[in-house]
This record gives structure tokens, sequence and C-alpha cells, in this order.
């Protein structure tokens, strides 16, 4: 299925952008309550970040064919970013092709752990049972891919275990996800190769999960806040910061809080909201 991104222009689509867990309730319902996936946009190409519960609205709005292939990036493997493929739609239509990219276990894939998490007692499905033909592919932060028309360079973040930062570019465009990570040092200076991988993007989808004041509280737990994504945005050049990873103890009125400090600083950012879409 073609996107409607125009030749020339890259998109993003907000399926999911809840950390941690997924949330449901009236409070929660301006920027929605799924966890980690984000469709990127270009042409007539598209493939997702993230595998979170956010995949599953996704896989029930793309009429999966057979012959048709869905790319996804993982960031890492904790819950929140892979959960949702246990009911993600394309994999149960025969004939789909769905590619697995991970990036932060030293070159392995994630075939093991997902494997795993597709098996009893945790799920009564093995991969054996799914339709769809499923690969994985294994790479190293930092290495360079390339799928779905898209040039993707990669960039290791700071995260318990690890995880992946991407950067997708399209005839002369950029757009970056960096989730999950948690800045170093002081959030106001910049990491200066994580500012050089972001140079110059569109847009910079940021894990913001703590407010500043907050953030002493969980030093260490590999998340960041939207003080250091401005920073970063700034140091970058990149003229629009995208949060995301809201915590799920977050609701609507605090998220909007958030946001109106950080525009204070960066006028062009916002906490995105899920089903939200922006183009660069
Ligand atoms: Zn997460
Ligand atoms: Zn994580």
């Amino acid at each position: 299925m073609a996107s409607d991104v125009e030749t020339g222009e890259i998109g993003i689509r907000f399926w999911g952008v809840r950390g941690s867990i997924a949330v449901s309730g009236p409070e929660y319902a301006g920027f929605g309550g799924h966890t980690n996936c984000l469709e990127i946009l270009g042409g007539s190409n598209r493939l997702l970040v993230d595998a979170g519960s956010g995949i599953v609205p996704f896989g029930a709005d793309w009429r999966a064919e057979a012959g048709e292939r869905l790319d996804i990036v993982l960031t890492h493997l904790h819950h929140d970013h892979v959960i949702g493929l246990l009911l993600c739609a394309p994999l149960f239509v025969p004939g789909v092709e769905v590619n697995i990219y991970c990036g932060h276990l030293g070159g392995a894939s994630a075939e093991d752990a997902l494997r795993t998490l597709f098996s009893p007692p945790l799920f009564p499905l093995t991969f054996a049972d799914i339709p769809a033909k499923v690969r994985f592919i294994g790479f190293r932060a930092g290495e360079e891919i390339s799928t779905a028309g898209f040039r993707i360079r990669t960039h290791a973040l700071n995260h318990p275990g690890g995880a992946t930062g991407y950067r997708f570019e399209r005839q002369g465009k950029a757009l970056v996800v960096l989730t999950d990570h948690e800045h170093s040092g002081d959030p106001a200076n910049a990491d200066k190769d994580l500012a050089a991988f972001c140079r110059g993007a569109g847009l910079i989808a940021y894990d913001a999960t703590y407010d500043p004041a907050e953030y002493a509280a969980y030093r260490g737990w590999g998340h960041s806040t939207w003080e250091a994504g401005a920073a970063l945005a700034l140091a970058a050049e990149a003229p629009v910061l995208a949060c995301i990873h809201h915590a799920p103890d977050h609701d609507d009125r605090k998220l909007a809080g958030m946001e109106r400090n950080l525009t204070t600083v960066l006028p062009n950012g916002f906490f995105a909201r899920q089903g939200s879409r922006f183009t660069v």
C-alpha cells in the first residue's frame, strides 16, 4: 500500500508514544496510551520503528496482502517496544514478509529473544505457527543499513542493555529517532557525537520520559528529559523536537504543561500525540 507522503519528503506517524507500559482512560485520551511504534513514510515506502502496542492499530489499518513486505527496525527489546508483535495483524497473513532489524546485541539478531516471547507459557503460539515469513537481521549500532527506500544511519544509545538510535535519510531529508536514551552529564550540554548524528535533521523524536524536576530520582534508569532533548536539537540545528516515550503516570494535563515549558526554549517542540503525523 502506498503512503501519501510526497516524493522528496519524509513523514512520521505516531502509532504509540507511551513508554514502559500501555495506559488507558479519559485522562490519557489526548496523548494516547499505546507504547512505542512509529511509522516512517517516504513516497511509496514505509517502515516501522518498534513494535510496542501501537503496532496493533497500525496492523489493523494496514490491509496486508500476500507479497507485501513490512520492515521493522527495533530500538531494543524491552517489552514496551516489542509486546505488540503478539497481536500484529500482518504476522497472521500468509505470504507477507516481515523483516525485523535489531542493532544492540553486538551483531546478533532478535530471533532468540522473540522466539522466547512467542512460546508457551508466555504465549500460546510459536513462530512455527505464524503464517507470515519472518526474517531476523542483526547489525551493530553504528553501522549503516538500507531498507524500504531509506538510507539508515544508526547510533548506540545510553540505556540499560543498550538501544539503537536511527537516522532515516531520503532525497536530502533526514529524520532521527532516539529512544530509549539517557543523556549524560549536564542536560544543557548536548553530547557532541549525538549532535553530529542529528545534525540538520528535520525532526528528532526523543525520549523525554521525565520532567526535569523528576529526573534526579531516576538517574541511571536510561531515560531523558525534554530539557536535554531541546539542548540536543539546538546543538544539532534541528528545527523540531518531538517528545516521545511519555511516562505512564503523566496524564494529558501533565504532558500539556511539559509541552508548554518545552516551547519556551524550542518554539517548534511538541509532545507527540498518538495518531498524529508530521512531515519534514
Ligand atoms: Zn521503553
Ligand atoms: Zn527500554
